[in-house]
């Protein structure tokens, strides 16, 4: 039994593939991912554009190739890049073909949407041949007619169905390193196709809310459908959609996955919305504050309180803690202690640099332990 029971999350028993070096499933860390904007074939963007997912912590990104032209800029891409790339692709086959051959670590692609067996077969065979794995993408916009026509709209048993359907061409390719998304805008039927899928089968789950909206409607909408799921202990891998800077959609993965204690990944800040009573200006200084680490990839909580009303208890839970005191002294907590005193004009370069000691100072024991188990 865990010390804190309500916060206990049993994720769902999928089975473990890999996409590049990236393990999705089982007991992995759900991967954040994103997906490029850019023209495909404009290496020198989509390159530029994959460098500073990489800052933000992405794991995986996806780059669309909807043309030939598109799949030999991959390979250029792939070199320049450290993240695992999957390759995009809807119905041509032979783009999946050359998007494996270019390295591509994984395929979006509905081997239902391919056409004949003997394309699919040569699909797995480029997959197969080059460390592929695949990802069926169900979208409620998109469903088959066929599906349609006997559920009569997009439903949630209408998205399992199409998953399973285009699950078992796999299968019967003796391919089962894929992975599993059945999206749609509208929330509840996402969830509810979740819900469905992972119950259906063990394969990994690739969570989105897709076309979520922009950075703050669709930031609420996938915070709560996949919130929800995450809560449930559904979900390996995920994507926010949003119509902004991708770079948006791996902050929000993160800060979903860390309010859920799911995965940490830099400072986590938690800050009141400030009052009358606050002893320093408690919305400046977290926006500061948040511009200025957001190099620190390491796990640090930072607590950052208005007033002793509710700083001590904050700073009592967090790594480093500053509650706002009288006449501009405020007091700076470290591991949970009361341990000195700052000035408001100092206090954001001081806390600056109490993250960075503490970032290094981790960053150099986990090294070390890693020398060691070497
Ligand atoms: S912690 Fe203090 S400053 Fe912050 S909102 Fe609460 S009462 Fe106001």
């Amino acid at each position: 039994m865990s010390v804190r029971p309500y916060r206990d999350i049993e994720r769902r028993q999928s089975r473990k593939i890999r996409v590049g070096n990236v393990e999705v499933g089982g007991d992995a860390p759900i991967s954040v991912q994103s997906m490029t904007n850019t023209l495909t074939t404009d290496v020198n963007a989509t390159v530029a554009q994959i460098h500073r997912l990489e800052e933000a912590g992405a794991d995986i990104v996806r780059v669309s190739c909807p043309d030939q032209e598109s799949t030999a800029a991959l390979k250029d891409i792939i070199k320049q890049v450290h993240v695992p790339i999957v390759a995009d692709i809807h119905f041509h086959y032979k783009r999946a073909i050359e998007a494996a051959e270019a390295g591509a670590a994984c395929l979006r692609i509905n081997p239902g949407n391919i056409g004949s067996t003997d394309r699919v077969r040569e699909v797995v065979k480029a997959a197969k041949d080059h460390g592929c794995s695949m990802r069926i993408g169900v979208n409620a916009g998109s469903l088959e007619k066929e599906l349609l026509e006997r559920y009569g709209e997009p439903c949630p048993e209408a998205m399992v169905e199409s998953a399973l359907n285009h699950a078992k061409i796999l299968e019967d390719q003796d391919f089962r390193e894929f992975k599993i998304s059945v999206k749609a805008s509208d929330v509840f039927l996402a969830v509810a196709a979740y819900y469905g899928l992972a119950e259906a089968c063990d394969y990994p789950l690739h969570l989105g809310i897709t076309e979520a909206g922009g950075l703050r409607g669709g930031t609420v909408k996938s915070s709560i459908g996949m919130g929800n799921l995450l809560w449930a202990g559904i979900g390996d891998t995920l994507r926010v959609s949003l119509s902004a800077d991708p770079v948006e959609e791996i902050h929000v993965g993160f800060d979903i996955l860390k309010s859920l204690g799911l995965r940490t990944r830099g400072v986590q800040i938690i800050s009141c919305p400030s009052c009358a009573r606050q002893g320093f200006n408690v919305v400046d200084t977290v926006a500061e504050l948040e511009k200025r680490l957001a190099h620190i990839s390491t796990p640090i909580s930072l607590s950052i309180i208005g007033c002793i009303v509710n700083g001590p208890g904050e700073a009592r839970e967090t790594d480093i803690g500053l509650t706002g005191g009288g006449g501009g002294n405020h007091k700076m907590y470290i591991s949970g202690r009361p341990d000195h005193n700052i000035s408001t004009e100092k206090m954001v370069d001081h806390i600056v640099e109490l993250v960075e000691e503490r970032a290094a100072k981790i960053e150099a024991e986990e090294a070390a332990k890693q020398t060691a188990a070497e």
